[in-house]
């Protein structure tokens, strides 16, 4: 495994649209692996693919509960609103209160192949969006309702 450099706000690669994933291989959990040692390394609870300049439709997630690989996820339903603090590796020092859905149900494929479904909830399902976002070139500060000082994050 290996911490890979993160890319930052400005970098165009953070605006774009990511491809789906077609080959469940060696490749890809190597990269799989290298996301979540970057993410733990950068103290994140979750990390997309373009973040480490790879525009696949992949993300990787950790709110303290283990780790959450989702490979071509969709978010095929979302429900309730959260109002939530929020930061980015992306986007170091910058933090802000955002609006998500407070459930949604996305369905992703793990590093096999496989398909699963998962139901969220609270910050889980905060953190999906967050990360899906990224898929679609679109960052969190879209969303920011109240900017925040990073002593208040
Ligand atoms: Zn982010």
């Amino acid at each position: 495994m290996a911490i890979r450099n993160i890319i930052k706000e400005g970098d165009p690669i953070l605006t774009k649209v990511c491809r789906p994933v077609e080959r469940f291989d060696e490749k890809l959990a190597t990269l799989l692996d290298d996301m979540y040692e970057t993410m733990v390394s950068g103290d994140g609870v979750g990390i997309a693919a373009p973040q480490v300049g790879i525009l696949r439709r992949i993300f990787v997630i950790d709110i303290g509960d283990g780790k959450i690989e989702f490979i071509n996820p969709k978010i095929v339903k979302t429900k309730g609103e959260q109002e939530g603090s929020e930061g980015c590796l992306s986007c170091p020092g910058e933090y802000g209160i955002t609006v998500r859905p407070m459930f949604v149900t996305v369905n992703a494929y793990n590093r096999c192949g496989d398909k699963f479904t998962i139901n969220a909830e609270g910050l889980l399902a905060r953190a999906i969006c967050h990360e899906n976002d990224h898929l679609d070139g679109i960052l969190f500060k879209e969303h920011i309702i109240k900017k925040l000082d990073p002593s208040e994050f």
